[in-house]
């Protein structure tokens, strides 16, 4: 007689009475426990157990592919309903999925994903059981998948020409292989193409390649064993932000070679955009940059790397408690405000105060056109003056301004939240806005030539040095109350170094961005007008 395979029930009995299966100390208090509808939804949780630390511990278990399905779903509600039902507190819930080893194919993503962003410590364990009677024999802990990689583009780039078109198609599946062997599997790359009739040159057909990050899961690629082409020594490796990626382009430019190669960077491609003998043609892309997801302007504004459009220059999450992507974080921040020293000084104070404090924190940053005040103003003011004098900052220009929002959450959530906030404030000291417009930027050509040549950033200091305005930050320490919410426990506001609280004070304190421009709304409307008209803005 063939035998039936135990089924679910038959296989949580057993397991209920044999807890240390999955691990010591793991005692039960009930198998199928109800929970009550209380939000529209109500439930059976397989197994309720406690552990050795006294925590409650849901124990779901799988058994064909069908319910597994559910896992993840049933899981996550039965850990909030035993939370909302019962009053227990998050850190003394944890969950627990069980299932065959066949059923973990389906379980591993979602559970995985779930397991590292829930604050619900979430475990799976793979269990052999005895086919017959369903006792389990013993149970294997499953490893979660590791966390995918954040796919950007670097700044690695190279320019790649050609004297004929389908050398470059050529070009770029040759390109795309060599680089996989270097272990980039993600790359961008755009059709340039020299187009003045008159003017013969040897090479007017360009390929302009940039380089995605390397998962790490693959690893540095092999070059510095297995190729004769150079690559970085151990001390020049420093001072590269991705030097494996740097390798990796070193691989690929010895094994394709074009007609010619020109280097490549975000300076370098926003000049190749500005300048109109060189037309913009399609945009190919492979790996995680393919499937749809991106439109070309997305490959393009990530390449130019500051267009003085409103965009998100930098969003970056990390934990203090990672090192390797903490160091990435406070390198990434701290390259995406050069030229902004205040704000940099400021936020290297905070990085610091978050990585010292007691516990775990996720740091979450947000940073927005940190340094460019008059395009801004030139993009962002309304066209009609009266609107400058609403109450509120006007919309565009609300998206323009520079902005730095940082957020450190503990994970231990009766730790305090530090929240930092950005932004530019003026010393209330009169001004001539338009006069020291044209101190430094005497034309609307010398703002464009700035932008070109990479100086803007030094340029915006000295234009908001002269008008009275200075990056600040907030900070603000939330404490929970007890009751799942949080209170203002410290407000602080932090000044850069040559403005002093004294000054401050005696000048009646400092007023926001958009105190100065309704103050200022004739003198800026004129400051802008020139601009506007020549760029038909
Ligand atoms: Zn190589």
């Amino acid at each position: 007689m063939p035998s039936v395979p135990p089924k679910e029930a038959q296989i949580r009995a057993h397991l209920a009475q044999r807890l240390e299966t999955l691990e010591p100390g793991l005692r039960l208090v009930a198998e199928e426990y109800v929970l009550p509808n209380a939000v529209g939804t109500g439930g059976r949780i397989d197994i309720l157990a406690r552990d050795q630390h006294q925590m409650w511990v849901v124990i779901e278990l799988k058994r064909a592919d069908k319910t597994a399905r559910e896992a993840a779903n049933e899981i996550t509600k039965y850990a909030e309903l035993l939370r909302r039902n019962r009053g227990l507190p998050a850190d003394r819930v944890r969950t627990i999925v069980v299932a065959l080893e066949s059923q973990w194919r389906e379980l591993l993503a979602p559970l995985s994903n779930i397991a590292r962003d829930w604050r619900h410590d979430l475990r799976g364990y793979s269990l052999s059981i005895d086919e017959i009677t369903g006792v389990p024999l013993s149970a294997q802990r499953v490893k979660w998948l590791p966390e995918p990689l954040d796919q950007r583009l670097t700044s690695i780039h190279i320019l790649y020409l050609f004297g004929q078109a389908q050398d470059r198609d050529r070009c770029w599946e040759r390109v795309c292989k060599s680089a996989a062997q270097a272990h980039i599997a993600d790359l961008v790359g755009v059709d340039v193409t020299y187009q003045v009739p008159s003017e013969t040159v040897r090479y007017p057909y360009g390929l302009y390649l940039a380089l995605g990050r390397i998962d790490p899961q693959l690893g540095r690629p092999r070059c510095h064993q297995a190729c004769n082409h150079p690559v970085l020594l151990a001390d020049e490796r420093e001072d590269w932000r991705h030097p494996d990626e740097y390798d990796a382009l070193c691989h690929v430019t010895s094994q394709v070679r074009g007609g010619d190669l020109e280097s490549g960077g975000p300076d370098i491609f926003n000049k190749l955009v500005q300048d109109s003998r060189w037309a913009i043609g399609q945009v190919r892309s492979t790996g995680a940059f393919s499937g749809g997801l991106y439109e070309d302007s997305d490959f393009i504004a990530a390449l130019r790397g500051n267009d003085g459009e409103a965009r998100t220059l930098f969003h970056a999450s990390a934990s203090a408690s990672v090192a390797s992507r903490w160091n990435l974080l406070k390198q990434d921040v701290m390259n995406c405000l050069v030229g902004n020293q205040q704000w940099t000084e400021l936020m290297a104070g905070w990085l610091e105060a978050v990585e010292q404090g007691p516990g775990e924190y996720d740091v979450e940053i947000h940073i927005y056109n940190p340094c460019d005040l008059l395009g801004a103003l030139i993009h962002g003011l309304p066209h009609n003056i009266r609107e400058y004098r609403t109450k509120a900052m006007p919309e565009r220009l609300a998206e323009l301004v520079p902005m730095l929002v940082a957020v450190a959450r503990p994970r231990d959530e009766k730790a305090e939240i530090s929240v930092l906030h950005g932004s530019l404030q003026w010393d209330g000291n009169p001004v001539a806005v338009q006069r020291e417009a044209e101190t430094v930027y005497p034309e609307p050509s010398t703002w464009l030539s700035y932008q070109y040549g990479d100086v803007i950033r030094q340029a915006d200091q000295r234009f908001l040095s002269l008008l009275g305005l200075w990056y600040v930050i907030d900070i603000q320490i939330l404490a929970p109350d007890g009751s799942g919410r949080y209170k203002s426990v410290y407000e602080s506001t932090f000044l850069p170094s040559g403005l002093d609280a004294e000054t401050v004070e005696n000048a009646g304190g400092l007023h926001s961005l958009f105190d100065f421009i309704e103050r200022y709304a004739e003198d800026l409307y004129l400051t802008v007008l020139p601009y506007r008209l020549l760029f038909g803005t």
